[in-house]
C-alpha cells in the first residue's frame, strides 16, 4: 500500500524530541498528519509538539522509554484510547556508541540492544496488531542506518544493532504484505543531530576524537530535514530500503555490487571522522 497523502492520517514517531524524529514529525505536520509522538526526553518532546501544533495539527504526546515494555504498554494504551489504530508507525528512537568492538563496554551492548533493537520490536508488537485488525493497511518505518548494511569499524556494536533492525524490517515486510502494511528500513548516512554529541566515544584519545567527530559531522553530514523527506518518500512509494544522503547511497550500492570497495570506504570514512 502506498500512503501518498498524509492528510488526516495518524503518524506515530518514537524519539520525536530531537534530530530525525523531530524533523519527520514537523514535515508530517506540514503534510496534514495527526501526530502521536513519544520520547524519553520530555523537554525535547514538548518543543516538537509545540512546533507541530503551531502548524495547526492535532498532536498526542507521551513520555515513554522504548526499551521498557511497561512504558510502551502505557503509551500504547493512551494511543488506542484515542485512535483505533495508527496509519504510519515510525520506530526512530535510537542511541549510539562511537568505538570499535574491543573498547565497547558490556553496558554499551545492553543499552544499544535494548533501545535500538528491542525498542523497534516493542513498537511493532504494540501497534501492528491494531493496524492489522482494522484492515485498512498502513506503513511501518524502522530507522536503521547505512551502518545497517555496511558496518563501520568506528561503531561496531552500533552497526550490529542496525544490521538487526535492517534484517527485522525485511522479514516484517514479507510478513505484513498480506495485510497491505508496507515496511521500510530507513538507512540514513551521517546526519548532523545531537546523537553525535550524546553518544559516548570510547578508546584511546576519546576526548579529542569526540570533538573531531562532532566537527566532522557539522561540516559534512546531512541535515535531519533531508532525512525526513526520504522517510516520507519511502512511505509514499512503499520502499523496502530508504538510504538517505550521499554516503548512504554510495555504501548501499557498494554493499550490493562490491562489498570490498564498501569496506575500504568505511575504513577511510571512520578514520577521517576520528581525525576531524
Ligand atoms: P537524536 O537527535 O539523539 O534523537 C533521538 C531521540 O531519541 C532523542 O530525543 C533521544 O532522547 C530519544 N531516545 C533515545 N533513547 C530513547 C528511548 N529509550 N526511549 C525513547 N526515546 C529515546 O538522534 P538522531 O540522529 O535523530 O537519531 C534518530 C535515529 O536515526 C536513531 O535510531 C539513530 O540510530 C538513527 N541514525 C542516525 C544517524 C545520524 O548520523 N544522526 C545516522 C543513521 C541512523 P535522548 O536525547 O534523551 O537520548
Amino acid at each position: 500500500m502506498k500512503l501518498k497523502n498524509l492528510n488526516g492520517k495518524v503518524v506515530l514517531i518514537t524519539g520525536a524530541g530531537s534530530g530525525i524524529g523531530r524533523a519527520t514529525a514537523l514535515l508530517s505536520a506540514r503534510r496534514g498528519a495527526t501526530l502521536v509522538l513519544c520520547d524519553r526526553d520530555e523537554a525535547g518532546l514538548n518543543e516538537t509538539a509545540a512546533a507541530a501544533r503551531a502548524v495547526g495539527v492535532d498532536v498526542l504526546v507521551k513520555t515513554a522509554d522504548v526499551s521498557d515494555p511497561a512504558s510502551m504498554d502505557a503509551f500504547a494504551d493512551a494511543v488506542h484510547a484515542r485512535f483505533d489504530a495508527v496509519d504510519v508507525l515510525i520506530n526512530n528512537a535510537g542511541i549510539g556508541v562511537w568505538c570499535g568492538l574491543l573498547d565497547t563496554l558490556p553496558e554499551d551492548w545492553d543499552r544499544q540492544l535494548a533501545v535500538n533493537v528491542k525498542g523497534v520490536v516493542h513498537g511493532c508488537e504494540r501497534f501492528l496488531p491494531r493496524m492489522i485488525e482494522r484492515g485498512r493497511g498502513g506503513h511501518v518505518v524502522n530507522v536503521s542506518s547505512a551502518a545497517g548494511y555496511m558496518p563501520s569499524p568506528a561503531m561496531s556494536s552500533y552497526s550490529v544493532t542496525k544490521f538487526a533492525v535492517f534484517g527485522l524490517s525485511q522479514a516484517l515486510r514479507m510478513e505484513m504484505r498480506r495485510h497491505k502494511i508496507g515496511v521500510t528500513a530507513s538507512c540514513p548516512g551521517p546526519t548532523n543531530t545531537p546523537i553525535v554529541r550524546t553518544g559516548p566515544v570510547r578508546g584511546a584519545d576519546a576526548e579529542e576524537r569526540a570533538d573531531n567527530v562532532v566537527g566532522f559531522f557539522q561540516r559534512t553530514a546531512a541535515r535531519p530535514e533531508q532525512v525526513a523527506k526520504t522517510v516520507l518518500r519511502a512511505v509514499a512509494r512503499n520502499r523496502a530500503v530508504a538510504p538517505a544522503g550521499l554516503e548512504a547511497h554510495v555504501m548501499y550500492y557498494a554493499s550490493r555490487i562490491s562489498p570490498p570497495v564498501g569496506r575500504w570506504l568505511s575504513v577511510r570514512w571512520s578514520a577521517m571522522a576520528n581525525k576531524g
